[in-house]
């Protein structure tokens, strides 16, 4: 059922929980709908798709239609001796999806366990964490296009996908709505326990079972990172920056200890953002409204009652200092309304 809302307060509906709204919020169920919502003349000239809000930035109140998923549902639509086909609504809350992965005896979602946000995001930006990535188990995602009005299916080649982008960041970007998403899971154990200290957890918790794995991340990821009912933020505000391999070079003889990682393109090497933002001295820096979380430098909070614009003044402060410092240019990687 579509259901429209007029002038909505958005502050449940953003992880930073700033105060702005929109001028409507259209929430709709299953992917048909969208029919009656874009094939008319009345069809919302300005819009947006607003998932779970654990990656958008508002900075004024929107003047168009924001359109929110709310479908639920997941249900099996192929099977064989290895692996299972499901596909989940684009309103399923993603950790919801990965609990009922974990439930079944699938593999392949376990390490993307408690990342925020609906099954609908994921692909947008390839969510990833503990060595995993969405792409690994997406198969095929099921969208409706505002270019011609029709309802397609892409296969995962057609998403290409890549660290933290897909199409939909690139030539799709705000011309798609994403109804659906079909994963494809393991029937066999394949634990993945290479990323930092998962393995040595999952032995603690007694062993690689998918329910000792799905704690163990979960452990991980609360310790680590703020909860955004309490403090509001985005998660990681920056992109990690890709520089050319002798820059990365020259760097590294300057700062023995800054870590770099190699890219799939060998003249191209990744830095740490989060590394960079606390050598340059801002990690734990606040003002009264917003600041740098003091455990992990990726993070800007909003300490209480913060606006768009707060955030932004500050990520543009961070910016500066890791310029001056290194040279580099750390970009947004939230969503900037
Ligand atoms: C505390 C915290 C921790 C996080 N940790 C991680 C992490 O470990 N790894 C990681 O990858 N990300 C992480 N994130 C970022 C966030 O969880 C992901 O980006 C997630 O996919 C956002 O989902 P969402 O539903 O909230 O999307 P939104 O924030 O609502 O939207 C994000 C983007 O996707 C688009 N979009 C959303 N739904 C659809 C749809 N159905 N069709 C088309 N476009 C759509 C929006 O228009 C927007 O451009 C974290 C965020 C927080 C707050």
């Amino acid at each position: 059922m579509i259901k429209e809302f007029t002038n909505h307060d958005l502050k449940e509906l953003n992880s930073f929980h700033v105060e702005q709204k929109c001028l409507k919020l259209i929430t709709f169920e299953r992917g048909e709908e969208l029919d009656q919502i874009f094939c008319t003349e009345n069809r919302p000239q300005k819009w947006y798709v607003l998932g779970g809000g654990n990656n958008i930035l508002f900075t004024q109140d929107y003047d168009g239609a924001l359109i929110h998923p709310v479908g639920q549902g997941i249900e099996v639509v192929a099977e064989d001796e290895q692996s299972v086909t499901i596909n989940a609504q684009a309103g399923v809350e993603w950790d919801d999806m990965v609990a009922w992965c974990v439930e079944h005896n699938l593999w392949g979602a376990e390490n993307l366990s408690l990342i925020p946000g609906s099954v609908g995001a994921s692909p947008v930006q390839n969510i990833g964490a503990y060595g995993a990535e969405a792409k690994d188990i997406i198969s095929r995602v099921h969208l409706f296009s505002t270019l011609d009005y029709q309802h397609k299916t892409l296969t995962k080649e057609e998403c290409r996908f890549a660290y933290r982008e897909s199409i939909f960041k690139q030539e799709l970007k705000g011309k798609v709505i994403i109804t659906s998403v079909d994963f494809t899971l393991s029937k066999v154990a394949k634990p993945n326990l290479h990323y930092g200290d998962v393995c040595q957890r999952v032995e603690e918790l007694g062993g690689a079972t998918l329910n000792n794995i799905r704690e163990a991340i979960c452990s991980i990821r609360n310790e680590k990172l703020p909860d955004t009912s309490k403090m509001g933020n985005a998660g990681s505000f920056f992109k990690n920056p890709i520089v050319a391999k002798e820059r990365a070079e020259e760097l590294k003889q300057q700062h023995e200890n800054m870590p770099v990682y190699p890219t799939a393109d060998p003249t191209k090497a990744k830095l740490a953002a989060g590394w960079l933002i606390d050598k340059a001295g801002m990690k734990g820096y606040r003002t009264e409204k917003v600041g740098v979380h003091d455990r992990q430098a990726l993070v800007l909070v909003n300490h209480g009652r913060a606006c768009g614009r707060d955030v932004i003044e500050l990520s543009e402060q961070v910016q500066q200092r890791v310029w001056e410092c290194f040279g580099i240019r750390i970009e947004p990687e939230v969503n900037i309304l």
